[in-house]
């Protein structure tokens, strides 16, 4: 990069994590702290930075020992722990609040670049479906391009549920011929797969707003002051300075030598949208924020693009999490096999549950749905919406005792995978059973 290169260039592929950590290293201690803190979910504070932060402590009940006499039981030996002149368990806390905020935010974010790739790969799976089934429909059951259509624009509206169950009694009754049930269960399946597909569209792209949020967002001044131990005010001041402290050296090292807007826009960047009284817990807007190119966001972004390392799992915390019936559902969901009005069921606690959110993950990799070619999607697609027959005594005799399970389930709850979300119009008898 030339001397004059504004700092708002296109992103530096030589911004690395070596760089930036020497950047981080040759600051003043308080500012190298407090850019760690700034970049937790990608830096752990070293044990110095954690001595500093002890050592720092104003706190009125800690510098009493009001709150150690009552956390240890009044006992005087671990009180008087001392590392250097340190209370110990001082050291402690603050390392553990570092920790426990670190976790939280690399869990936050993890569950986010999960979410993201999981939506992106079931699009992906998606798609060869709904091809399949318009290949279907157009040739063997002959739909011009105006039904076609028809179905299209009738998808969002269209009561899946009752059609479905309706097509089933009457192939129940053998009431349909086999070219009009294909023709039909093909459409209908072929309305639950668009309305799928409008549906994880919108999760997306909300996850990758919150996601960019997430990582132009650092601790709040009141997480932050917990952390270390100080009142809020001294720490806003050290914030604003340690941002600027290190972007000019980062400027420095890259030899750039930025414009006071750019270098506005960067510090900006580091104090976050929310500077005070900001809470994680706020939510996010559902406006796209771009991540710029500023050397702030330049150096998020090159840690971002690290591989994470996947965070311990934890158990669902979510009523019902540790039931089975929940894990057998996330396993059809990301195989496009559960019905939209159980998804809507499971759907809000599912999202915020990291532990929910890798068994999909999980389940849809193992799946294979992604490997499958183009001619295979069609064959399974074509079996899937063929009428179903009636099997013979001799032919139920016949079968090996491992067979497929549809041996035995109503046809109306094979379908029950592709109802939509009005089972309230047919009872949801399925839904008490099926799983
Ligand atoms: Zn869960």
């Amino acid at each position: 990069m030339s001397p004059t290169a504004s700092i708002t260039a296109p992103p530096s592929p030589t911004l690395t994590r070596e760089q930036i950590e020497a950047v981080i290293a040759s600051l003043q201690p308080v500012q190298r702290i407090m850019i760690r803190l700034l970049l937790l979910p990608f830096m752990t504070p070293s044990s110095d930075d954690i001595f500093f932060m002890a050592r720092e402590r104003t706190e009125p009940a800690m510098r009493s020992g009001g709150n150690i006499a009552t956390a240890f039981g009044g006992n005087t030996a671990i009180r008087r722990e001392k590392i250097n002149g340190v209370p110990k368990d001082w050291i402690d806390s603050v390392g553990n609040r570092a920790l426990l905020y670190q976790s939280q935010l690399r869990e936050n974010l993890g569950r986010l670049n999960l979410l993201a790739a999981f939506f992106q790969d079931y699009l992906a799976g998606l798609q060869p479906e709904l091809d399949s089934m318009e290949q279907l429909l157009a040739t063997e059951c002959e739909m011009g391009q105006e039904s076609l259509d028809d179905l299209r624009a009738q998808a969002r509206l269209a009561p899946l549920t009752y059609a479905l169950k309706k097509l089933a009694a009457r192939a129940d009754k053998q009431e349909v011929e086999d070219e009009d049930y294909r023709r039909e269960r093909l459409s209908l399946e072929y309305q639950a797969h668009l309305r799928r597909r409008d549906r994880f569209k919108k999760r997306l792209d909300q996850a990758r707003v919150e996601r960019q949020a997430v990582l132009l967002t650092s601790l709040s001044d009141e997480f932050l002051a917990e952390v270390w131990g100080l009142a809020v005010g001294p720490i806003r001041n050290r914030r604003v300075k340690s941002i600027q402290a290190y972007l000019s050296a980062l400027a420095t090292a890259l030899h750039a030598s930025p414009d006071q807007a750019s270098m506005t826009a960067a510090v900006n960047a580091g104090i976050g949208p929310k500077l005070s009284g900001g809470s994680l817990n706020e939510g996010f807007s559902s406006k796209p924020v771009d991540l710029c190119g500023d050397l702030w966001s330049l150096t998020v972004q090159a840690l971002a693009a690290e591989l994470m390392a996947p965070v311990a799992s934890k158990p669902c915390s979510h009523p019902g999490g540790e039931m089975k019936s929940l894990t057998v559902k996330l396993r059809d969901l990301a195989t496009y096999g559960l019905g939209e009005d159980e998804e809507v069921k499971i759907w809000a606690q599912t999202l915020q549950c990291p532990n929910c959110v890798t068994t999909l993950r999980t389940a849809q990799q193992k799946s294979g749905l992604l490997d499958r070619q183009a001619d295979v999607v069609l064959a399974q697609v074509k079996t899937r919406t063929a009428m179903p027959r009636k099997e013979t005594p001799a032919e139920v005799l016949a079968k090996p005792k491992d067979a497929p399970e549809e041996t035995g389930i109503a046809l109306e709850e094979r379908l029950r995978p592709w109802l939509g979300d009005d089972a309230g119009e047919t009872g949801g008898r399925g839904s008490q059973t099926w799983w």
